[in-house]
């Protein structure tokens, strides 16, 4: 799989928010949005007017970049929403929620999405009792995410629980944070997904 290769930190300062890409840093004052709420680049402190189009492809990439997803494989997930019965922007937001990487992210397991990704690959999580190294799995109702019982791995993960326990736990997930145990309680509503995305935006963007 193709990856961003950059400094991880530009793309926060892009989108003008904390997108928790780097990990431990993210949670301490060096954190670079903190100190330079600007976009980088030449003209980043300089203010300038998008166009409709440009609005639309700031909001697809930043939502690329929360989850850390590639164009490709954000189309197919794009493909699978317009498809499905529902309002497509929030059933693109539901299917993005789902993913495996983004389950210990959000549950406070991982410090970022590359994180879980990391802890996944390297076959540290069970769903349901079975091994489970696909990030972009999509957690179903009832489904219990495990980590495993290497002592190495529950070294990290309890360290990411102390760095993490002041961002908050989604209601559609119930963490047993002694047992290192993630359920799914129910699918994520649109009203689970804190961060401002405006996703009506990526519907008109790709509905062109
Ligand atoms: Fe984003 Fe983390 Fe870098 Fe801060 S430290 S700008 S949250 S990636």
């Amino acid at each position: 799989m193709a990856k961003y290769k950059d400094a991880v930190c530009r793309l926060c300062r892009r989108e003008g928010s904390k997108l928790f890409l780097k990990g431990t840093r993210c949670y301490t004052p060096k954190c670079a949005i903190s100190r330079r709420e600007y976009a980088p680049g030449q003209h980043g402190q300089g203010r300038i007017k998008l166009s409709d189009y440009g609005l639309q492809l700031r909001e697809k990439q930043k939502l690329k970049r929360i989850y850390g997803v590639l164009e490709k494989q954000f189309r197919n997930y794009f493909k699978t929403a317009n498809k499905s019965k529902g309002v497509t922007g929030e059933i693109l937001l539901q299917l993005l929620e789902r993913r495996l990487d983004n389950v210990l992210f959000r549950s406070g397991l991982a410090n970022s999405t590359a994180d879980a990704r990391q802890v996944i690959a390297h076959g540290h999580v069970k769903i349901n009792g079975r091994r489970n190294d696909i990030p972009s799995y999509s957690v179903k109702v009832a489904d219990a995410v495990k980590i495993g019982n290497k002592e190495g791995i529950i070294k990290h993960i309890k360290s990411n629980i102390e760095l993490t326990k002041d961002r908050g736990i989604p209601k559609w997930m119930a963490v047993d944070t002694n047992g290192l145990e993630v359920k799914i309680v129910k699918f994520p509503s649109r009203e689970d997904i804190g961060f401002p995305i405006q996703e009506q935006l990526i519907v008109e963007l790709y509905s062109k």
